[in-house]
């Protein structure tokens, strides 16, 4: 763990890591890459909970199109909190992969289940599935841990302006950091309490959108919980309601609609007609729970193509 200058922007370094003694040496891999897990299989000081995370193979990196984490934002479901900064640099500069968060009972709770670690104090680690793991720093009694099993939602410590590793808070907030594969990604784009991360022009600008609701800095959001890895928010591109049908396409006959912002859940997909939304233009449609479709241009997923096979 590497101390950070007492500046603004400037957020401390650190890993979870294992080492190996053999008779060639020392093997050190660190979180999130697939050699971690190897050894962490491997380890008598790995306990059962972090085996169980640490060997789930890793997700390809968000560079494979596919942005789901599965996560909520990092305080009570249903609770609406402030987004006071936007995406910016853990360490500042790229990668954009923290946001600012602060209201509520400003209570911090983990985004997803995990192993918890303490960086140094007002600095907890959750190290996720998939290769991902996040960053909550700036905490007031937070949680002393060292691998330790936490479920979403568990108590990481309350916001704060802690800064014993280094850099600088002005008022208290969490800094949230998403990180994959044992580094720092950009958190815009990235499903968290089926709010879309956006960045902005400039580092802690940007927001959050929810179906076509955008939350700015100094924005509310909502914490709606995790999106599930096959459900998808309506995103109408503009407001309004998304209509189902009973096909893939604009030919078929209308079913029903669905509000911009609804929680829908994927049972399997295929080609029909072609749309384009606030993402690009498919012609991917898709059937949901209920039988009925809808076009997947105009639903926020995470991932592009069938997110949950063919039909
Ligand atoms: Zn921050």
């Amino acid at each position: 763990m590497l101390l950070a200058y007492r500046s603004r922007d400037a957020h401390p370094t650190g890993s979870v890591f294992l080492a190996r003694a053999d008779g060639e040496g020392w093997t050190v891999t660190f979180d999130g890459e697939a050699s971690f897990g190897d050894l962490a299989a491997a380890s008598p000081l790995v306990n059962k909970d972090e085996k169980t995370v640490f060997t789930t193979p890793v997700a390809p990196l968000y560079a494979g199109s596919d942005f789901r984490t599965g996560m909520a934002l990092p305080f009570a479901v249903g609770q609406t909190w402030t987004l006071t900064g936007g995406p910016h640099g853990w360490g500042g500069g790229a990668p954009w992969s923290s946001v600012d968060l602060a209201g509520g009972d400003q209570v911090v709770r983990a985004a997803r289940a995990g192993t918890a670690y303490t960086m140094c104090t007002g600095w907890i680690r959750v190290i996720h599935d998939r290769g991902y793991s996040t960053d909550y720093y700036h905490l007031w009694s937070s949680i002393a841990v060292n691998g330790a099993a936490v479920g979403q939602g568990a108590y990481l410590g309350y916001t704060g302006t802690d800064v014993t590793c280094g850099g600088s808070a002005t008022g208290r907030h969490v800094h949230f950091g998403l990180r994959q594969n044992s580094a720092y990604v950009p958190i815009a784009g990235h499903g968290i309490g089926k709010w879309d991360f956006v960045s902005g022009a400039g580092e802690y600008q940007g927001g959050a959108r929810h179906g076509s609701a955008f939350a700015g800095v100094g924005g509310a959001v909502y914490n709606y919980g995790a999106l599930g890895f096959n459900q998808g928010v309506v995103d109408a591109n503009g407001g309004g309601t998304l209509t189902r049908r009973s096909g893939p396409g604009t030919g078929y006959g209308v079913l029903g609609s669905l509000a911009d912002g609804a929680t829908v859940t994927v049972s399997c997909s295929a080609n029909g007609t072609s749309h384009t939304g606030r993402y690009g233009t498919t012609a991917l449609w898709d059937r949901l729970s209920d039988g009925s479709w809808v076009s997947d241009a105009y639903l926020s997923t995470g991932v592009n193509g069938p997110m949950n096979g063919w039909c």
